[in-house]
């Protein structure tokens, strides 16, 4: 998530001691004086946003964008999915339980059942279903734990550029300085590995990995698990290649090492399948799933472990918020809908997914003097600009123009074109068009 700063921010420098209350006539005068220095995305996009509808957003004076931020991969479905939103009314007018621990529930019974039915059983996956706290981080957590407590080993081998989360387990595994600094301890616990390609298309990182890990004296120990993400969303939109996943997946079976995938933000069918490592054929112990699965943009995330590996003892990892009750609905509702016919939701994904990167890539042809190029994988795609200020007018120029679109990588020089997989394709071309338009006024 880039640092956006809004023109008359006052607490932009995040040293400025907050403003007094006064009356004021900015409708972001309580946001400006009360709201925490550490808002972010707010800063680059400072409407105040009200109503929103598949792929529009509104504000309230009633001006509207094209969403292609989507709730940093939450809102894969779009905003307010009709069916989505009938379930939760009804769950509500009918008196539904809004909390339960985790108390069995009809609720949490539907999503299991659901979960079961259109995704876990049609992959011949026997994964539990372990719910932790409601976002991606205490997932991330849950499994690093977990992959401790079966291995008995202390390691997590993260990658390049990998994004896990804010808690200090998955911060120590995500490799971004910036938010690394705000820890204010030591992180420790993660080793950094090289991704696939970071060191340039000859390199075959994997060898490098096997000598670290093979090597009596290179100081690496075997790590309790590796985590990886199959295309790294916020670390810039860095694609593993399916041979690369394979043989990564074979090197931690040969040292029992265990395999995360970390689909918070690629999984949910973003990269064109539910999970993003399908079509690799590889079959990780523990998979992370959060973002898109509260099926309208509610909290909730999961761990799926392998039966062999559901080594918890009860109530070891715990918490108060283990599965909110209309994220079970709303994700029982989105699933039922959008996976029960797999191949016709998987077909339509590619067609946007297409479309999407056939327009950028036209862009990126257009302005052949400005060394542009676009990598992605399903309806995860970017821009990436040799010159990051050139990457933050075009997603300023785009906001004022009409779509809301964010940058990622670690110089924050992609621009991160990620629409709702539902996304029409009216809409899906009048958002390109708006970023056309920006990257030709961008200069
Ligand atoms: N893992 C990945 C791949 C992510 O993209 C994110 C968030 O962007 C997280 C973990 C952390 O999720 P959350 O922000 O819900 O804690």
């Amino acid at each position: 998530m880039p640092l956006v700063l809004a023109a008359g921010d006052p607490s932009s420098s995040g040293m400025t001691p907050p403003v007094a209350a006064s009356p004021s006539t900015d409708p972001r005068a309580a946001f400006l004086r009360r709201e925490s220095a550490v808002r972010g995305y707010c800063r680059g996009f400072p409407a105040i946003f009200a109503t929103a509808q598949g792929s529009r957003v509104r504000d309230e004076t009633g001006r509207e964008w094209i969403d292609f931020l989507c709730g940093a991969g939450s809102l894969n479905y779009g905003h307010n999915p009709p069916r989505v939103i009938a379930a939760l009314t009804d769950y509500l007018a009918s008196g539904g339980i809004l909390h339960g621990l985790d108390l069995h529930t009809v609720a949490k019974r539907r999503f299991l059942e659901i979960f079961e039915r259109v995704i876990l059983a049609p992959r011949g996956m026997e994964h539990r279903v372990q719910f932790t706290n409601p976002t991606g981080t205490n997932a991330v957590e849950a499994a690093f734990k977990l992959a401790r407590k079966i291995t008995g080993r202390a390691g997590i081998h993260a990658f390049t550029n990998g994004y896990h989360g804010m808690t200090l387990g998955a911060l120590a595994a995500t490799g971004n300085k910036y938010n690394r600094a705000g820890a204010g301890v030591a992180l420790g616990g993660a080793t950094f590995l090289p991704f696939d390609g970071y060191f340039g298309a000859n390199l075959d990182t994997i060898a490098m990995i096997r000598k670290l890990w093979e090597d009596p004296s290179s100081g690496v120990d075997l790590p309790a698990a590796v985590v990886v993400e199959t295309v790294q969303g916020e670390g810039g939109i860095n694609v593993a290649s399916w041979a690369w996943l394979k043989s990564l997946a074979a090197l931690c079976r040969e040292h029992q090492v265990l395999l995360i995938v970390d689909d918070i933000q690629i999984g949910n069918g973003r990269s064109g399948t539910f999970f993003s490592y399908e079509t690799a054929g590889i079959d990780p112990d523990l998979i992370v799933v959060s973002k898109s699965i509260g099926g309208c943009g509610l909290p909730l995330a999961l761990v799926l472990i392998k039966p062999v590996h559901d080594r918890w003892k009860p109530a070891e990892h715990n918490g108060t918020f283990r599965g909110n009750q209309l994220a079970f609905v709303a994700a029982a509702a989105a699933l039922e809908q959008h996976w029960s016919d797999r191949a016709g939701f998987e077909a339509a994904i590619a067609q946007r997914s297409q479309r999407l990167r056939g327009r950028l890539e036209a862009i990126a042809a257009a302005h052949p003097d400005r060394g542009f190029s676009v990598r992605g994988r399903g309806l995860m795609q970017g821009l990436v600009s040799a010159d990051p200020e050139r990457a933050a007018r075009i997603s300023a120029v785009a906001y004022d123009r009409g779509l809301i679109i964010e940058r990622a990588g670690p110089h924050d020089e992609v621009v991160k074109a990620m629409p709702p997989l539902t996304i029409a394709f009216d809409d899906l071309d009048a958002g390109c068009s708006i970023l056309a338009e920006s990257v030709a006024a961008a200069g």
